[in-house]
């Protein structure tokens, strides 16, 4: 089975496709998250894949991401887009906005994010985001009006604890944007593989807080899950958009991400 687009999300994603079939699919680098379902949108052959198992069983720093980047490779997939929910460390990116990212900044730690263990790569990730894809999402957001952005800056943390107040309070004073515990290696990885890579990052609370609003509580999990829930339906139809509005040959420069990052002895 082949499919040319990937989505890495919840499960909500799984309704967009029509005639799917799941996969049990298995990686030089172990098992994905869960299993893949390989259907089709608009004609197009697509590959959703659960980034925290099924069940949403997965904590943060136990995503397999690297199988699950391998997978959808092997699958023949070339450009994903991937959802999720993020705090808001800046007062202009508001709860319920969209998101896609343009740079990320990884404060993770333990994670196995790299593909090269075995040869030496080094992979450019100045802008690790595909800009075709971000065009083509920019657009759709355009035409319905949806309350987006196109760019934001997201750091990504461990988890699966959220911030301290002061961990926040360094992280926005730094001028990051966003917060996130699954942006890092996941994008990084698609990149070391070549891929296309957009993540459309759904606002779903201010992480502890606003300075100078005392009305701000800090966030807890069941927020995020309501507040991700609640506007699920603006980013599947985004998803959907993207997903026709994708020509079938890449413009971009993310398959040629490998070009001068080995030298040869
Ligand atoms: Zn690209």
């Amino acid at each position: 089975m082949k499919a040319d687009i990937g989505i890495i999300g919840g499960s909500g994603f799984y309704s967009l496709l029509e005639n799917a079939k799941e996969i049990d699919a298995d990686t030089v680098y172990g098992r994905p998250s869960g299993r893949i379902s390989v259907g089709r949108i608009e004609g197009k052959s697509v590959a959703f894949l659960p980034r925290h198992g099924s069940r949403h069983s997965i904590p943060p720093h136990k995503v397999p991401y690297r199988a699950n980047i391998q997978a959808l490779y092997d699958l023949g997939v070339r450009r994903i887009i991937a959802t999720n929910a993020t705090g808001s460390l800046n007062p202009k990116f508001k709860v319920g906005q969209i998101v896609a990212f343009d740079q990320f900044a990884n404060f993770t730690n333990g994670r196995v994010d790299t593909f090269f263990e075995d040869r030496v790569a080094h992979v450019g990730m100045a802008e690790p985001y595909c800009s075709e894809l971000r065009s083509i999402a920019t657009k759709a957001a355009k035409r319905k009006s949806l309350d987006f952005r196109d760019r934001g800056s997201v750091l990504v943390i461990n988890g699966p604890r959220f911030s301290t107040r002061a961990e926040s309070l360094f992280f926005s004073r730094q001028g990051f944007d966003l917060i996130n515990m699954t942006q890092y290696p996941e994008a990084a990885l698609a990149r070391e593989r070549c891929m296309c890579y957009l993540a459309l990052g759904i606002v779903t609370d201010y992480d502890v807080g606003l300075e100078g609003r005392k009305d701000i509580k800090p966030v807890s999990h069941s927020e995020v899950v309501a507040t991700f829930s609640k506007n699920i339906g603006k980013v599947k139809w985004l998803v959907g958009e993207m997903v026709k509005g994708t020509p079938e040959a890449r413009k971009c420069s993310c398959q040629n991400a490998l070009d001068g990052a080995t030298v040869k002895v």
